[in-house]
């Protein structure tokens, strides 16, 4: 059973280099108008993390052009904030996960250890139930996980994919990276390229 994130620092300070990475190619790409794109992090106040994190691992990096007229503003993919959810990412997948599978817990549970409220539980529920299945980007890559027509359970499903066949850290890492397209504004959207 998957009931616990990684808690080493250096996985946490490791997800934060990955959204550096990701940062990189979205600011090399530039503003569609052909403005350079210049930073404009913002702070973010995740709750519920396993370790008090560091401001810098608190940031969502993300971009302004910097032409006059457009100041459009580009965020990239993240492997550790999902949309505007408050708690981090792994959270989010952690907790709804846990209400599922062959050991599932209760939301009081959870509530307690986690420290999200029950409403907030029952809206990730509802997430992964019917907003996630009906993204593009799932369309298409639930072909590598299920056959046609076959009911699962998400993200339970993604948890088992990924923890069941890597070391904890290693999971988490795959599994954060391959949802990072999900993670920007209208991100929902968002079509694989393969
Ligand atoms: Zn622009």
């Amino acid at each position: 059973m998957y009931h616990d994130l990684p808690r080493p620092a250096s996985f946490w300070s490791f997800l934060l280099a990955v959204d550096e990475d990701l940062a990189e190619e979205t600011r090399k790409q530039g503003c569609p108008c052909g403005g350079h794109l210049h930073s404009a992090n913002y702070l973010r106040k995740p709750r519920g993390t396993p370790i008090q994190l560091p401001e810098p691992q608190r940031l969502r990096l993300s971009f302004c052009c910097d032409r006059d007229g457009c100041r459009k503003r580009a965020t990239p993919p993240s492997v550790r904030f999902l949309g505007r959810k408050v708690y981090l990412a792994a959270i989010v997948i952690l907790v709804s996960a846990m209400r599922q599978g062959p050991n599932s817990r209760r939301v009081s549970e959870l509530s307690r250890r986690f420290g999200a409220d029950e409403t907030t539980i029952a809206r990730w529920q509802t997430f992964w139930r019917e907003h996630f299945p009906q993204t593009p980007f799932w369309k298409v890559a639930r072909a590598g996980f299920i056959t046609l027509g076959e009911i699962v359970d998400l993200p339970y499903l993604l948890v088992d994919a990924f923890l069941g066949r890597h070391p904890p850290s290693e999971g988490w890492m795959l599994l954060l990276r391959f949802l990072s397209p999900i993670t920007v504004p209208g991100g929902l959207q968002i079509k694989v390229s393969q």
